[in-house]
């Protein structure tokens, strides 16, 4: 079977676990390997202050309570995502309105994000799909004219740029996950991105459980107390030691994906009936991809259905995801649409994502091709 994904294993991990419990004699969070994994996102994404997290999920909750969500704000965001970019809104009481994907990037339309804006907007939610920027100028124009937030759903976005900046690093918060499904990964976690210096404190003690037990640390107080509302968002340093061997390995594991990336766009844009029928990523000019995803888009739902079952029988596991969120339960019941949903659904309904990691052979991404291109040739 070839496996949709399988968590990365770059060669280090165990050794630095086993370093963090037998040398450091140290598992919970911030220790050496937190400390060294903060660093590594600051260096690279020139953003204030990084800080790991246990998921994506919780860095967003933490960037919702710093953009001091209340009761009845509305926050801005696509539909199509996970639905984690909506929930932690949510929890803050957050009214969330959906706004069109483009259809070429499935990114937020950010032509239509004005229009979406009301009195009682907080923030913007731009999120980063396949590791391809949304059009951030114009959406940091749209936040500084009205006066909003913009935090960045960069789960899917690390080591990816628009415009040369790093993704997550632009808006005035930026989340990254590093689930075993993304790129770099430590099996379940996430870090946050702070642009601006001046939030640093607040966001420190609301991941310490509203301690100012950062601070102690530092020796710049004597003793730690409860200062403010916050959770407990640290991930262990057996977590960190994982993901701390692959951000060193981060070149070998950016270099292998890509090559896999560029072998599907090579093989699948050159054969005719795939151009013909089959749509294929689009990366814009300002856009440098990490390689996080390979999709291809079907003719309709029927066809991507009957793909995915020819892809089965030949023991090839692709996948679909999101049911746009304006359609689920949760989403009808916490948000509303903004405009005409002219893109989300149908084209949520011809997304198709193909196998795409580390242990993936380039063999492996020739047979998928070659069975995705003997489908078309028949059908
Ligand atoms: C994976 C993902 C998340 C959630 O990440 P976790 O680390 O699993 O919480 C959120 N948003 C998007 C767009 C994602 O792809």
């Amino acid at each position: 079977m070839i496996n949709f994904n399988e968590p990365t294993l770059s060669g280090k991990e165990l050794e630095y676990i086993t370093d963090a419990v037998t040398v450091e004699h140290k598992l919970c969070g911030d220790g050496k390997y937190t400390h060294k994994c903060n660093q590594w996102i600051e260096e690279q994404t020139g953003a204030a202050k990084a800080m790991l997290t246990t998921s994506c999920t919780h860095a967003l909750e933490i960037a919702a309570l710093l953009c001091d969500i209340r009761e009845g704000d509305e926050v801005i965001m696509p539909s199509y995502t996970f639905c984690s970019t909506a929930d932690a809104f949510v929890l803050r009481g957050a009214k969330i309105v959906f706004v069109d994907i483009r259809p070429d990037t499935m990114n937020i339309d950010e032509n239509l994000i004005e229009e979406a804006i009301t009195e009682k907007t907080k923030a913007i939610v731009p999120v980063h799909y396949a590791g391809v920027g949304c059009e951030m100028d114009k959406i940091m124009d749209i936040a500084k004219r009205h006066g909003l937030k913009v935090v960045e759903d960069a789960a899917q976005g690390v080591s990816a740029s628009y415009k040369g900046k790093a993704l997550g690093s632009i808006g005035d918060y930026g989340c990254f996950s590093f689930h075993e499904t993304k790129n770099y990964c430590m099996g379940e976690g996430g870090a946050i991105l702070l642009r601006d210096p001046d939030k640093i404190e607040e966001a420190e003690i609301i991941r310490e459980k509203g301690t100012n037990r950062s601070k102690f640390f530092r020796g710049q107080i004597d003793k730690y107390t409860w200062v403010d509302k916050g959770s407990s968002y640290l991930p262990s340093e057996l977590n960190a030691a994982y993901l701390w061997a692959q951000l060193e390995a981060c070149e070998a594991i950016f270099n292998d994906r890509m090559s896999k990336w560029m072998l599907y766009n090579e093989i699948l844009g050159s054969s005719d009936v795939i151009r013909e029928r089959v749509g294929l990523p689009y990366i814009p000019e300002e856009c440098k991809h990490n390689a996080h995803m390979f999709y291809i888009k079907t003719k309709d739902l029927e066809e991507r259905t009957n793909l995915i079952r020819h892809l089965r029988e030949n023991g090839i596991n692709a996948v679909f995801h999101y049911v746009p969120l304006h359609s689920a339960g949760a989403g009808i019941k916490y948000g509303r649409f903004s405009g005409e949903d002219k893109y989300t659904t149908k084209e949520s309904e011809r997304l198709l994502r193909l196998p795409l990691h580390y242990n993936l052979s380039l063999e492996d991404v020739e047979k998928v091709c070659e069975k995705i291109i003997s489908f078309y040739k028949v059908n």
